[in-house]
């Protein structure tokens, strides 16, 4: 989508680096942490929410995704977070899993 902050980074037209990249996903810190390490989980393709997800497979490939990212850091407690629609916080509408780990303060 042409306006959408999480489209373009994941286009890499910000050059954010990458904590992975696969061909569905990537993943980048959250650029205002709100634990020792958060990073943000997010489809290549455009979806407004979960609500609007309806590709169950990719819906296991950003859960994997979440495996692979903290396997790499080492990380074996962490909280993962989906902020689903307006009322419930979500700020940024392409779908994105949050991955929270150490003095979390919540999101
Ligand atoms: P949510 O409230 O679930 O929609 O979460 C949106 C998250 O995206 C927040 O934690 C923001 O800090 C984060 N965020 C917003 N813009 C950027 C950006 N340009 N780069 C990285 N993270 C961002
Ligand atoms: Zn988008």
């Amino acid at each position: 989508m042409t306006d959408c902050i999480f489209c373009k980074i994941a286009n890499g037209e910000f050059n954010t680096p990458f904590v992975l990249e696969t061909e569905d996903l990537v993943a980048f810190n959250d650029i205002n942490p709100k634990a020792d390490t958060h990073i943000l989980v997010v489809p290549k393709k455009h979806y407004a929410s979960l609500n609007e997800l309806d590709n169950e497979e990719l819906l296991g490939k950003l859960l994997n995704g979440v495996r692979q990212v903290t396997q790499k850091l080492g990380i074996k407690s962490y909280k993962t977070v989906i902020n689903t629609g307006k009322d419930a916080g979500q700020e940024v509408f392409h779908l994105h899993i949050h991955i929270l780990s150490g003095n979390i303060k919540g999101v």
